[in-house]
């Protein structure tokens, strides 16, 4: 009989937010497939788990997901975790979902934390529409284009962002986005877990004003409430988002989108004088 791929979800800082049946799953299953096997041997040890460990990241993931289906089909019981939380979330895992699936193989995932979904919960954002836009870009242009086309989005965002970026994403989030609620929730569940409520400017002012800024961060935005402006003209639409850094095309494209309307409407109604 061909095993089972189990997903295994294990903690974001604090070793006790585990389930009982994740800890079962990693002492009964035969091979435990993580992403770095130091890190995890940090959660086996704590729980007294000594199975076999094999490495399976962003960079052998191909290789590793064709390897693993075949120990599955073989008999043997394989569990993936990732260093923290959720596999698969913002987290390889996928390759070896969609190898395991295409071989008719069980996949089963065992809930736990993941740290978009704990952070909504305790940010005092609307969390019946939500979206989770994994890490923000690193690149300016591009993490301001992202955060241009989500502008108007009836949903409150949640990224994930590395703190040597988080000011800088602040400032676009201010510029792109003014006085939108905002939460950094930043090393949760750990001894310096905290909540930073405001709008991206008094958050990025706080920050700052730290000699730096340090620990995991979940960067939420609130959604969006306010329908375009009825006065505002789609000239004067395109030439608002050519002011927050788009080039014309872009803020043509987005200004389509916000309104419903195709590109070639939103060009046909500028001053052909001002077409890019
Ligand atoms: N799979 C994980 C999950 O389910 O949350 C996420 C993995 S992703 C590679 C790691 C990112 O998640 C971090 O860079 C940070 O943005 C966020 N994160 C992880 N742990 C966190 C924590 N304790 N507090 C805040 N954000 C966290």
């Amino acid at each position: 009989m061909a095993g089972i791929l189990y997903l295994v979800a294990t903690p974001i800082g604090n070793l006790e937010d585990i389930t009982f049946r994740a800890v079962r799953i990693l002492q009964e299953c035969d091979l435990i497939a993580c992403e770095d096997t130091r890190q995890t041997r940090k959660l086996l040890d704590r729980y007294g788990i000594g199975k076999p460990v094999v490495s399976y990241h962003e960079h052998n993931e191909a290789a590793r997901a064709q390897e693993i289906a075949g120990k599955l089909l073989a008999g043997e019981s394989v569990a993936l975790v990732s260093d923290a939380g959720t596999p698969l979330v913002a987290d390889p895992g996928y390759r070896l979902v969609r190898a395991a699936l295409d071989q008719g193989l069980v996949v089963v995932a065992v809930p736990g934390p993941s740290a978009a979904v704990t952070a909504l919960a305790a940010s005092g954002l609307p969390t019946d529409t939500f979206r989770f836009g994994g890490f923000l870009p690193a690149k300016a242009g591009q993490r301001a284009r992202l955060l241009e086309s989500l502008r108007d989005d009836a949903a409150t965002l949640v990224f994930y962002e590395a703190p040597h970026r988080i000011l800088e994403t602040l400032a676009d989030v201010a510029r792109l986005m003014p006085g939108r609620p905002v939460v950094v929730a930043r090393e949760l569940t750990k001894i310096h877990e905290e909540y930073l409520r405001g709008t991206a400017e008094e958050i990025r002012g706080i920050l700052a004003a730290r000699p730096a800024v340090k620990g995991e961060i979940t960067l939420l935005i609130g959604k969006s409430e306010a329908p375009p402006a009825e006065g505002t003209s789609i000239e004067e639409a395109v030439a608002a988002a050519v002011a927050t850094g788009l080039t014309r095309m872009e803020a043509i494209k987005a200004v389509a989108r916000r309104r419903g309307l195709s590109k070639r409407d939103v060009y046909r109604r500028i001053p052909s004088t001002t077409r890019p």
